[in-house]
């Protein structure tokens, strides 16, 4: 794939990148090595200024940041200016709260003292997806650089510049040089990186297949890898829930970044007693979304990041239908227009042997199940390869109990839609992958966890 950012709402080719020759690339290894040399000796509380200069940054250059955005992937210009707010406040978080986190933790046992202490790791690779091209960067940087580790940046070869952008925040924050590199690099040159001896581990947000081929390289040479990958997420709706809140929120979520967002819900399993209400309802606010130029803010759905991905989630959408699934809207591409514009789609009476039990779709499509109770709900939302998160809609109590302790997935949200927050970890099960990024645990999945006992 060429390195180029390419408008996805016209075609049209803005810049393209000559990728990192193999010298190039042997020169940034070695400066993060030496890099992390001297700035694993760096203290906490510095490191922390530097974090939160490059909160700063971000939102003093909000506009520019949110703009290239929008220019190489397409989202909304008002959703991706929340994205860079979003990147201040996760900076924030673990420039205030890296010290707790890192704290030597004391533990009585039968030496005169013993404790746990936490010290970074070195170098990590960090391989990032364009969907939040900003937000996933920054959520695995943020704990990777207060914990003194140093980071290499793989991005996705569709938004270099906001690559270069985002290793210049860092450097123009204070970071010393190497601390946070981008390798302008395509996914062919990944394998050996992650071999290479000064790097120590590897974070890749991504597809199944990308995941499963860096960590099989990963694994070969015993480094820790972290996996956030693809989701089928369920959006359950019970006869007890407030339907319209449910149906408002189902719509967003669903189409939530041009519906292309690893935690947007994509099954929804409505009980049979709601369903024709539920149904009609989801419709008219699908008819209601205004899909066009993402730069506009009357526009709430954009065009899809590539002309690939739009393919992908067509031929999904029509093997659907071959299989006897009902398109209630949408359904094919827009054909009168550039770009790669898909409508908002629902599709329902889905066959079990469809793409819909097994594969992510990634667009602005929603396959709609109709289930008889709780226990049809729950084992529906369960057959699936993935576990990523899980929306429940509900005021019965039992109901509550039962999603919360029995659905499969890295995340329950009860009468909300599942979202990533700084304070709380965000990571999935099954083939969504695996280890925690954000809270505590994020920032603990890149260090050493250094036993020390002393008589
Ligand atoms: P992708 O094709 O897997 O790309 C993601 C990154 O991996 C890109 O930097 C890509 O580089 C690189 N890559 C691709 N193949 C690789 C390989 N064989 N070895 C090493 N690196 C490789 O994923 P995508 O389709 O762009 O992104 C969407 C996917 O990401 C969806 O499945 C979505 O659910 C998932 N996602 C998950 C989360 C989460 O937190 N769980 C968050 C966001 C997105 P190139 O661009 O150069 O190919």
């Amino acid at each position: 794939m060429a390195i180029a950012t390419i408008n996805p709402a016209t075609g049209e080719i803005i810049k393209t990148f000559e990728p990192l020759t193999n010298t190039e690339i042997e020169e940034k290894l070695e400066q993060a090595q030496k890099a992390f040399r001297t700035y694993r000796r760096v203290s906490i509380p510095e490191r922390a200024v530097w974090m939160k200069a490059a909160a700063e940054i971000l939102e003093q250059k909000k506009e520019k940041f949110g703009k290239l955005i929008t220019l190489e992937m397409g989202k909304t210009l008002k959703s991706a200016l929340a994205e860079i707010e979003k990147c201040a406040l996760v900076c924030r978080y673990y420039a205030d709260n890296a010290a707790d986190f890192l704290a030597d933790t004391p533990v009585q046992t039968d030496a005169s003292h013993s404790l746990i202490r936490y010290q970074p790791l070195g170098v990590i690779l960090a391989v990032m997806p364009w969907n939040f091209p900003f937000w996933q960067v920054f959520r695995f940087a943020a704990p990777a650089l207060m914990a003194g580790n140093v980071g290499l940046l793989k991005h996705a070869s569709n938004v270099p510049q906001c690559a270069l952008a985002i290793e210049e925040i860092f450097l123009q924050a204070g970071f010393p040089k190497g601390v946070f590199q981008t390798l302008l690099i395509g996914s062919e040159k990944v394998a050996d990186i992650v071999a290479d001896a000064r790097v120590k581990a590897a974070t890749l947000t991504g597809s199944e297949h990308a995941g499963m081929s860096l960590a099989s390289v990963a694994g070969k040479q015993i480094k820790k890898t972290v996996l956030e990958l693809g989701g089928s997420d369920p959006f359950i709706v019970m006869p007890s829930a407030d339907l319209e809140a449910a149906v408002a929120t189902a719509t967003i979520a669903r189409t939530i970044n041009n519906g292309q967002s690893c935690i947007a819900a994509k099954r929804f399993i409505v009980a049979n007693a709601i369903a024709d209400e539920f149904e009609q309802r989801f419709v008219e606010k699908f008819k209601a979304l205004q899909i066009g130029d993402p730069m506009d803010d009357k526009t709430d759905i954009g065009p899809l990041a590539t002309p690939d991905i739009l393919k992908e989630l067509d031929s999904q959408v029509q093997n659907c239908i071959q299989k006897g699934a009902r398109v209630l809207i949408g359904g094919k591409p827009l054909s009168d227009r550039k770009g790669n514009f898909y409508p908002p789609t629902i599709l329902t009476d889905l066959s079990i042997d469809s793409p819909a039990f097994t594969e992510e779709f990634f667009g602005p499509v929603a396959l709609l199940f109709r289930v008889a109770d709780i226990d049809e709900a729950i084992a529906l939302a369960n057959n699936s390869p993935f576990g990523l998160g899980a929306s429940a809609w509900t005021n019965d109590e039992a109901e509550r109990d039962r999603f919360i302790d029995e659905i499969e997935a890295g995340a329950v949200f009860i009468n909300g839609m599942v979202k990533s927050d700084p304070r709380l970890p965000f990571g999935g099960i099954k083939r969504s992958g695996y280890g925690r990024e954000l809270s505590i645990q994020g920032i603990h999945e890149f260090v050493n966890i250094k036993t020390v006992w002393v008589k």
